[in-house]
């Protein structure tokens, strides 16, 4: 048996394969940057403005939608969005309990209650059982995550909202590419956020977003909104007047055609992850005690971000804590050159932003939609998967890191090798 690095052996993922870039820039990224630069149209709303235009066109056209919208980045996205399905005061919409906090703030900003739903512990997206007993007469919208990567359980999620009236905004910032039933995210709701910052799947040279809609009326209030509420029309000059509270939200040109550039690619890098991915999971799926993500056989995962679950009991250490084989497993994982890391230290409704509940002052916007669920709600498969489980971020995005990939898996087969050691650590953590 090898020696754990942490107790002086070689590490299983040697120093320098470790660190791989992402986002990955080109010749052809930098050119289209500095086209734009010599171009002289450096904002979207000019006459001549090209580069927003053609991301938008593209990206609608492989969305599979009719319209899609350039903005500055994926939370304003979401904003944009419910403000455009005229959601305000008084209104509740459902979010899940696991998520990046943007999801959760887009309905306060526009003075609405996020209220929250307990998620799927295979999937980690939204429990439409869960979401259905939050539903009371002000709720307006599902606001569905496609979590990591792997697209929401759209059937029952669109089946509820037909039911009851409500809109559904997909919030596909972690999810681009990914199919359900062979559509894409982004085309299985009302209206779809994407974000470009740089560390998504499609990334920019910074930050930007998309959104992305069927609904004509909600892609013009979308324009609108993106720029102060007004209506800019090409071929007609810019009247100035204000229809709505509208915002400064444009995309850059510059990282729109830094984005249409990495597009060119996205395919092909998204294949490779397919790949590298698969051939890792395969070998990580052999060990007792971990949960791999996966894909239902009708949906496609992205791959932006890798969940792992870990059971003491499978693991045969019952008398181990998850939280306690946790901080073990990361320590252990991370001297052997493994970046595990937790993606979300408490769930959603327990940010102090919400049990806080200080918004806009005079306790808005709950104020406004008295008798909501509380924040000392539970939601228990929230909780217990922030409480037993690791994530990787990031450095599997590379196209090429299928060597790296199974690196770590040596590393977990090893340190699987030394399960005394692990019940040690957690042993001293606890
Ligand atoms: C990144 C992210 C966002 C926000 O996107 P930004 O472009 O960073 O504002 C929203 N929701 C989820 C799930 C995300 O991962």
């Amino acid at each position: 048996m090898t020696k754990l690095a942490m107790l002086g052996g070689t590490p299983a993922v040697p120093r320098d394969i470790r660190q791989v870039p992402w986002p990955i820039i080109t010749e052809e990224d930098r050119k289209a940057v500095v086209t734009v630069l010599d171009g002289g149209q450096l904002v979207s709303n000019a006459e001549n403005e090209t580069a927003v235009r053609d991301l938008e066109r593209r990206f609608a056209e492989r969305t599979g939608v009719a319209h899609c919208v350039g903005v500055s980045n994926g939370t304003t996205a979401l904003s944009l969005a419910l403000a455009a399905l005229g959601i305000g005061p008084g209104d509740e919409v459902i979010v899940p309990s696991l998520s990046f906090i943007a999801s959760a703030l887009a309905p306060l900003h526009q003075m609405a209650v996020p209220v929250f739903a307990d998620v799927d512990p295979v999937t980690f997206n939204l429990d439409p059982a869960d979401v259905e007993r939050r539903i009371t007469g002000r709720t307006r919208a599902i606001l569905v995550v496609h979590l990591h990567g792997l697209p929401a359980d759209m059937d029952a999620l669109g089946d509820l909202a037909r039911r009851h009236d409500l809109a559904i905004l997909e919030d596909a910032a972690q999810a681009h590419g990914a199919l359900y039933r062979g559509k894409p995210v982004g085309s299985l709701g009302d209206v779809a956020a994407f974000s470009l910052q740089v560390t998504k799947n499609l990334p920019t040279c910074g930050e930007g977003g998309l959104l992305t809609t069927d609904d004509p009326a909600l892609a013009e209030k979308v324009r609108m909104g993106r720029q102060f509420g007004e209506v800019i029309e090409s071929g007609r000059p810019r009247d100035y007047i204000s229809y709505f509270l509208g915002w400064n939200s444009k995309l850059n040109p510059i990282q729109a055609a830094f984005a249409a550039s990495q597009l060119d690619r996205f395919d092909d890098y998204a294949r490779h992850r397919q790949d590298n991915v698969t051939r890792f999971l395969d070998r990580l799926r052999e060990l007792p005690g971990i949960a791999v993500p996966g894909a239902p056989e009708h949906a496609t995962h992205a791959w932006h971000i890798l969940r792992f679950r870990f059971d003491p009991a499978a693991l045969g250490l019952p008398e181990v804590a998850p939280t306690a084989l946790r901080d073990a497993l990361r320590r252990v994982l991370r001297a052997e050159g493994v970046p595990m890391s937790q993606y979300q230290l408490v769930p959603l409704p327990e940010q102090k932003v919400f049990t806080d509940r200080i918004g806009f002052g005079s306790g808005y916007p709950w104020a406004a939609a008295e008798g909501t669920a509380g924040p000392d709600e539970r939601f228990p498969v929230a909780r217990a998967i922030i409480d037993d489980s690791l994530t990787l971020q990031k450095r599997h995005l590379h196209p090429d890191s299928g060597p790296l990939l199974q690196r770590y898996a040596d590393a977990f087969e090893k340190v699987w090798q030394h399960r005394d050691v692990l019940a040690a650590v957690a042993g001293r953590a606890s």
